[in-house]
């Protein structure tokens, strides 16, 4: 596909759909509603956030209530998303299955046009090499492989994709049929990474480090597009019988994220709450939905202020296995 079809095809979709994309805001790639669909270029840069705040917002109402009627609100907007490397992209798809019985997200996507484009390699990032076969594992529309002189090679992942470029005129485009989340090869992310972990108690001097070093800003958290956890707050009106249950997006790096009724808090110290991270993502992730809780974007990387890297925490832990002081 030529650079000129790529606008053509979003010129269409900016008829039915609002289109969100990467753009350059200062020295950072920001995803920004794209209001020209002709002057949009689509660069080979990760964007400094993901895509996820549009999946599962930072901040939901889930319903109101007035007396005893619920009112849910309803998800109007039509959305494209554009510039999604191949890792976001596997971070939706885990996604699709935590929230799989999720109304609120299931009624987000429908409304959504996902396009993918292949991985950005960038020093921060670390997922496997990207061969086309993995595309039957990802979710997406649209997937768009970078080729030289601006052109791209056309992959549709789902029916609608097909009837976008169909309608558009691209006719040249192979599908590819979605073959679940989870590849025959089995994961990325090796039980010799979760043994080790397990093996890792709490009190390890890495967890001690890590609880000296971290600062608790959530930034690791807010960034990362496979971070799902959340808070659900009831909102009382001023009103007699009316208020609101909002969803939003939970800090596990936060003191109060494991405060239950009378103030016991299960994670105790900051190397509580970052062990628990791990574990989540590389534990109990992969052993409830056999997909890595981590897809490699580095952002946690990039963000963190105290220079905390779950790269070197993985070379740590090699270290004090191989020592045999796990
Ligand atoms: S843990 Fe870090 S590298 Fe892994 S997906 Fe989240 S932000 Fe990306
Ligand atoms: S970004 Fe770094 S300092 Fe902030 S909570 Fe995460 S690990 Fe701690």
């Amino acid at each position: 596909m030529k650079p000129q079809q790529l606008k053509k095809l979003l010129v269409y979709l900016s008829k039915d759909y609002t289109i969100f994309g990467p753009e350059k805001v200062g020295d950072r790639l920001l995803i920004r509603e794209i209001k020209d669909a002709k002057k949009f270029k689509l660069v080979n840069k990760k964007p400094f956030y993901s895509h996820k705040e549009f999946l599962i917002p930072s901040s939901q109402t889930l319903f109101n209530y007035d007396k005893n009627k619920l009112l849910k609100p309803r998800i109007k907007r039509k959305q494209v998303l554009i510039g999604i490397p191949v890792y976001d992209l596997k971070a939706f798809t885990l996604l699709h299955e935590v929230f799989e019985k999720d109304v609120y997200f299931q009624e987000i996507i429908r409304n959504i046009i996902l396009i993918g484009h292949s991985p950005v390699p960038e020093e921060t990032t670390f997922y496997e090499d990207y061969e086309e076969h993995i595309l039957e594992h990802l979710r997406f529309d649209i997937f768009l492989e970078f080729k030289p002189k601006g052109e791209f090679r056309v992959f549709t992942g789902s029916e609608d994709g097909q009837r976008i470029l169909e309608k558009v005129g691209i006719k040249d485009y192979e599908h590819v049929e979605y073959a679940g989340a989870v590849p025959e090869e089995g994961l990325a992310i090796t039980e010799k990474i979760k043994q080790k972990l397990v093996k890792s108690s709490k009190n390890t001097k890495i967890w001690k480090e890590l609880n000296k070093r971290c600062i608790v800003c959530g930034k690791c958290v807010i960034s990362c597009p496979t971070c799902f956890c959340f808070n659900i707050d009831d909102e009382p009106a001023f009103e007699k019988n009316q208020g609101s249950r909002i969803r939003d997006w939970g800090v596990c790096f936060y003191e109060e994220f494991s405060e239950v009724a009378g103030g016991e808090k299960f994670l105790k110290t900051i190397g509580d709450r970052i062990y628990n991270w791990y574990d989540h993502k590389f534990v109990r992730i992969p052993n409830e939905y056999t997909l890595p809780g981590c897809v490699g974007c580095g952002r946690c990387i990039e963000v963190c202020p105290a220079n905390i890297d779950l790269r070197k925490t993985f070379r740590d832990l090699k270290k004090l296995l191989k020592s045999k002081k796990l």
